[in-house]
């Protein structure tokens, strides 16, 4: 500006006299200069006192020399109406000067040279009025890019990401930049509770700042400046007195008084939204029109920038809200997440623990196992299992982890933490304090490590172990730290883990007694296989023996007959085949066998038949068969022997063979057989005939005496046939009572008086008259039916013979053995006689030695009670059986029978050995006290002898015959 104020002005023409004053005023370079130099060169030009006046374009009304506002006549229009009281100098867009003149005086018609300087003036004034516009515009134009600028930057502020009160401060130093804004604030208007909200604040003397963001009710600053400018909505600019002025009420004063103050509200929809105020301290600062418009510019844009940051605030804020929902809605979720994930590891790890119980492991394995699935869901550092054993008497401690104690294996049970666990059978969560009281109350002790007790823990959980019958035992942890506790959560889970270990042992157990059971069960199997296994090999033995059995004869080892038959089955197949093979088949009696048997006994006996059966064997050769029958029956089966001259040879054979003396029980004895003979032929219809044939020749040989063989033919056919009808005229002479005693009496020796009878069997048979009991007996015995012949005889025996006996005589009876295999025959026998009426006293009953030593027991009973009833026994033919003399005193008996072998020789020639047997058999008898008899004694030298060994009774047909009791009725 000084530089176009200095820019010289060059006029055409110059004159002289107003050449220096016309210079001041072309050179002035303001408009008051040139007002001056005009009024100036107008008092020297002879118009002295004038004033100008101009109108810039700033519209205010300057003078000079300068008056008091308002002396200045009204000048637009009014110059015209009244030439002398103004006169227009010049009138430029905008612009205006006036020539006024003296006051109180008016303005003469101008001399030339006074027009000449008016003119000069006035062309000075239209340079100066239009290099004014043309500087205001420059300067409104710097104004305007600087306005442009600090809102370019606002706008920038307000995009920027810079916070609030960085953004305010920025407002504010673009503000500083527009005008004095070293003191400011900006405070916002909240209509809903009618307070302002301060957010800027600076100020050089008021330091009873509000914060920012402080809230303050709009009555608190009632009528003041800020509260005027928000209820008017209008701007406020100036002094306090010039404020006074222009607000709509009295005006009330809050804060330090300022120097000049600018505020501005910030409208928004036509009220004030906010306010923004400028305010000066310091005397000279003043704010002025262009100030306040631009601040009202700019309040436009910082109330748009605030509100644009506030917006961004509250954006942000709703995102930040926004985000701390999500985020805390994350961590809820994130919560859930490990929530459930520890109720899956939690679920995860029971399952284990419980899985774990059904696993094949040791039990220290499974403890260790549980052991480290609960430590991952507790802290169970120091873990252990107690088991009640020994009845109760002793506590195990299986399983053992801890930090601070050793590891005890078991104590006696006692009073520590875990009887009282087991004992109550509830889980016990303790801490010290408890653990102390329970001890005061006596429930608990703290034993010594000696005792198998550790020290105390700081902590303590246990809970029992139930097994099917009640508590067996107890699981606990423990804990040494403070920062380690336990809660009724933990007490639970162990006691789940618990249930699982009671479960596990309980199956263990189970599993273990079935283990037991099963080795239990396989040993027995085995044992049982084993004796199974050993019965089967007795049983195929027994079998075999069996099967051996079947065909052989246990004694001599000798094919049976059962044997037999299958060989002369086949035989007569073969035969019949082949006629020209012809067979025999040789039936074999051992001759007086049975009395072998009777006196030497059975064993004697037995030997006796082995011996036959070897030197039988020794005979024959293969295929020829040695076979036992029954008893002392023998068979042979010569195959392959064409001719009967053959099978008689071999039967001769034999016989030569069994004559020699053979040694038994300590005896030399002399066997021979009676033999008969079958040759096999086409008349055979099957083997049980030619087994007839054989029988039928072998009775033939028997009864033609002994020691001898019958070769069959049809004439013994026919005998057979008798023997057959033998059996029925037997059956038919029991029936017809055909049987009848003899009596034959028994006498002193000496005197030949009748001391009793014997009753001896005689048939009258119809055809054949009498025969003795040699024609019948041997055939009855074998066909059974000799017993009822006995009964049958004795009852006759009583009727006849009562007669004869008188009071002392009596009377002996033949008894089978047979007979005693009957236990009441001594009943019956009695009965018999008492219904007979024969005295029982009277009665002897004659027994062989046979009968004694085949059931001596039997035998020995029945003479016994036969005694207590009066019968006396007499043993019948002593000596043939070689009885041992020491042993018949067993026996009951009254009466000893020497048979009459021994007594033949006696009196002869060659007595001697009979003699000595006699005398041995006397000898013994009067040291038993028994009566001898001597029987068959036929002729006097017998009787002699007898009588000088001193015997004293006999019997034989030199006193009498066998005969009827008629016979010897009235003979005495
Ligand atoms: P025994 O009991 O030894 O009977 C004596 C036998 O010797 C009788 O033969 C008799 O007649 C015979 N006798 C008697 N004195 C002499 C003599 O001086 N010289 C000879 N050589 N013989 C004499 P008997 O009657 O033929 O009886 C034979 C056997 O029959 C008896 O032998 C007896 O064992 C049995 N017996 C006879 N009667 C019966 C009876 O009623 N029941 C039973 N079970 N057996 C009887
Ligand atoms: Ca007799
Ligand atoms: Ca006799």
């Amino acid at each position: 500006m000084c530089t176009l104020a200095e820019a010289p002005i060059v006029t055409p023409s110059t004159p002289s006299l107003a050449t220096r004053t016309g210079m001041a005023i072309l050179l002035a370079d303001t408009l008051a200069g040139a007002a001056g130099a005009l009024v100036a060169a107008l008092g020297e030009a002879g118009l002295p006192g004038c004033r100008v006046a101009w109108e810039g374009p700033d519209g205010a009304l300057h003078a000079h020399p300068a008056s008091v506002p308002g002396d200045l006549p009204s000048l637009r229009g009014d110059a015209a109406a009244a030439p002398g009281h103004a006169r227009l100098l010049c009138d430029a867009p905008g612009a205006a000067a006036w020539l006024l003149p003296a006051p109180g005086a008016s303005l003469p018609e101008p001399t030339p040279a006074q027009q000449q300087l008016l003119e000069l003036g006035a062309r000075r004034f239209r340079d100066l009025f239009a290099f004014k516009h043309l500087s205001g515009s420059v300067q409104a134009l710097a104004q305007a890019e600087k306005l442009q600028r600090a809102l370019f930057a606002i706008a920038d502020l307000a995009g920027s990401d810079r916070d609030m009160t960085t953004m305010l401060r920025g407002l504010h130093e673009i503000i500083g930049q527009l005008m004095y804004a070293e003191n400011l604030f900006i405070a916002l208007y909240e209509p809903g509770n009618d307070s302002l909200r301060f957010l800027y604040f600076a100020d050089t003397v008021d330091k009873e700042e509000p914060q920012p963001g402080e809230e303050m009710p709009l009555s608190a600053l009632d009528r003041g400046l800020t509260w005027y400018l928000v209820n008017d909505c209008k701007p406020l600019m100036g002094s306090m007195e010039a404020m006074r002025r222009q607000v709509s009420g009295p005006l009330v004063l809050h804060g330090a008084e300022a120097h000049d103050w600018l505020g501005v509200p910030m409208v928004r929809d036509g009220r004030a939204a906010g306010v923004l105020v400028v305010q000066s301290y310091v005397e000279g600062i003043e704010y002025t029109e262009s100030d306040r418009a631009v601040l009202a510019f700019v309040a436009e844009h910082v109330l748009t920038a605030v509100e644009r940051k506030q917006g961004q605030a509250r954006l942000e804020q709703h995102v930040a809200e926004r985000t701390r929902q999500l985020a805390e809605a994350n961590a809820e979720l994130q919560q859930q997440m490990a929530r459930g994930e520890r109720a899956r590891h939690l679920q995860a790890t029971l399952y284990r623990i419980a899985a774990l119980t059904h696993d094949e492991q040791t039990s220290e394995d499974f403890y260790r196992h549980v052991h480290e699935a609960v430590a991952e869901l507790l802290n169970a550092e120091n873990f252990y299992i107690a088991l009640v054993a020994e009845g109760g008497e002793r506590l195990d401690f299986p399983y053992h982890v801890d930090a601070v104690n050793p590891s005890v294996g078991s104590r006696s049970f006692g009073r520590g933490v875990t009887e009282y666990v087991i004992r109550q059978g509830q889980p016990v969560l303790l801490d010290r304090a408890a653990m102390d009281a329970l001890a005061a109350r006596g429930e608990i002790e703290f034993g010594s490590p000696q005792q198998g007790y550790g020290q105390p823990s700081l902590y303590w959980l246990g809970v029992p172990l139930r097994g099917a019958g009640g508590v067996i035992g107890a699981v606990a942890m423990q804990s040494y730290r403070s920062d380690v506790s336990y809660d009724e959560g933990d007490a639970s889970l162990l006691t789940f883990v618990s249930n699982q270990i009671a479960n596990s042992l309980q199956r263990r157990e189970h599993a273990e007694a079935l283990r037991r059971l099963n080795v239990e069960l396989e040993q027995r199997v085995q044992e049982r296989t084993r004796e199974l296994r050993e019965q089967i090999a007795v049983r195929e033995q027994v079998e075999a023996r069996l099967q051996h059995e079947v065909m052989h004869d246990p004694l001599t080892g000798l094919p049976n007959r059962l044997y037999l038959r299958d060989r002369l089955e086949r035989a007569l197949a073969s035969q019949r085949r082949n006629p020209g093979q012809q067979f025999a088949l040789m039936y074999l009696d051992v001759d007086r066998f049975k009395v072998f048997n009777d006196s030497l006994g059975h064993l004697a006996g037995d030997e006796v038949l082995r011996e036959v059966a070897r030197r039988l064997q020794a005979c024959v050769r293969e295929p020829d068969v040695v076979a036992r029958l029954s008893g002392d029956e023998f068979a042979v089966l010569l195959e392959h022997s064409p001719l009967p001259q053959t099978a008689c040879k071999v039967a001769a054979r034999i016989q030569k063979a069994l004559q020699a003396p053979m040694q038994v029980g300590g005896r030399e004895l002399q066997a021979s057989a009676s033999i008969g003979i079958a040759l096999g032929n086409a008349h055979h219809a099957n083997t049980d005939a030619v087994l007839h044939d054989a029988d039928v020749a072998l009775y033939r040989a028997k009864a033609a005496g002994r020691q001898r063989f019958v070769l069959f033919d049809e004439s013994l056919h026919r005998n057979a046939m008798d023997v057959l009808d033998l059996e029925h005229q037997l059956r038919a002479a029991l029936a017809n009572g055909e049987f009848e005693p003899h009596f034959q009496p028994i006498v002193g020796l000496a005197d030949g008086a009748v001391a009793g009878y014997e009753a001896l069997v005689r048939w009258r048979h119809p055809a054949r008259g009498l025969l003795g009991p040699g024609e019948f007996l041997p055939v009855a015995e074998e066909c059974g039916l000799l017993e009822a012949i006995d009964w049958q005889l004795y009852r006759a025996d009583f009727r006849d013979a009562a007669p004869l006996l008188g009071k002392d005589g009596y009377l002996t009876i033949n008894v089978s053995p047979r007979h005693f295999l009957d236990e009441t025959f001594d009943q019956r026998l009695l009965a018999l006689a008492a219904g007979a009426g024969f005295n029982p006293r009277q009665l002897r009953v004659e027994v062989t030695e046979g009968t004694l030593l085949g059931e001596p027991e039997a035998v020995a009973r029945t003479l016994g009670r036969l005694r207590e009833a009066g019968v006396d026994a007499a043993l019948d033919d002593f000596g043939t059986g070689y009885s041992s003399l020491s042993h018949i005193h067993r026996f009951p008996l009254r009466m000893i029978k020497i048979d009459r072998s021994f007594v033949a020789p006696l009196g002869g020639e060659v007595a001697d050995r009979s003699t000595a047997i006699v005398s041995a058999i006397l000898a013994l008898a009067n040291s038993l006290a028994l009566e001898v008899v001597a029987e068959g004694v036929e002729n006097e030298a017998q009787r002699q002898a007898l009588l000088a060994m001193g015997c004293t009774q006999a019997q034989g047909y030199l006193f009498g015959r066998p005969q009827p009791a008629a016979h010897w009725a009235g003979r005495g």
